[in-house]
């Protein structure tokens, strides 16, 4: 048995695979370009991403925002989503809600079943408040 979730926060886990918290970007050894999306290869220098580091992402600004109404089954209804800049990435993924708007600084947050067919947990996006 292996539990890969103990500390999401520790020092750069490896893995292959976008089974990453929703929460970390891949990152290059060579050349330090960041992906989101699994890839074979650093798409800067090709190096090969088998062995790839990850960063967690910090903040973000939100680019555009979408509700899906019509999910898969073990996917919420309404489904809040915020395509989101993060220094060197640009993710789409889950909203806490629905008041993100263009513009918005926001960072991950909490712990969610994204798909209740799934065991794992991760984090959705949410406002930062920034005064
Ligand atoms: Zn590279």
């Amino acid at each position: 048995m292996t539990d890969s979730n103990d500390d999401p926060s520790a020092a750069p886990v490896r893995s292959r695979e976008r089974d990453l918290p929703a929460d970390r970007a891949f990152v290059c050894d060579d050349c330090g370009t960041r992906w989101y999306y699994d890839r074979r290869r650093c798409p800067d220098c090709g190096r090969s991403s088998a062995d790839a580091a990850t960063v967690r992402l910090e903040t973000g600004t939100v680019v555009a925002t979408t509700t899906v109404e019509t999910t898969p089954p073990d996917v919420r209804a309404p489904n809040h989503l915020a395509l989101v800049r993060f220094d060197g990435v640009q993710v789409t993924a889950q909203a806490a809600d629905g008041d993100l708007a263009p513009g918005d600084t926001v960072r991950f947050e909490g712990s969610h079943r994204l798909r209740e067919s799934r065991d794992r947990r991760d984090p959705r996006l949410v406002a930062v408040d920034d005064d």
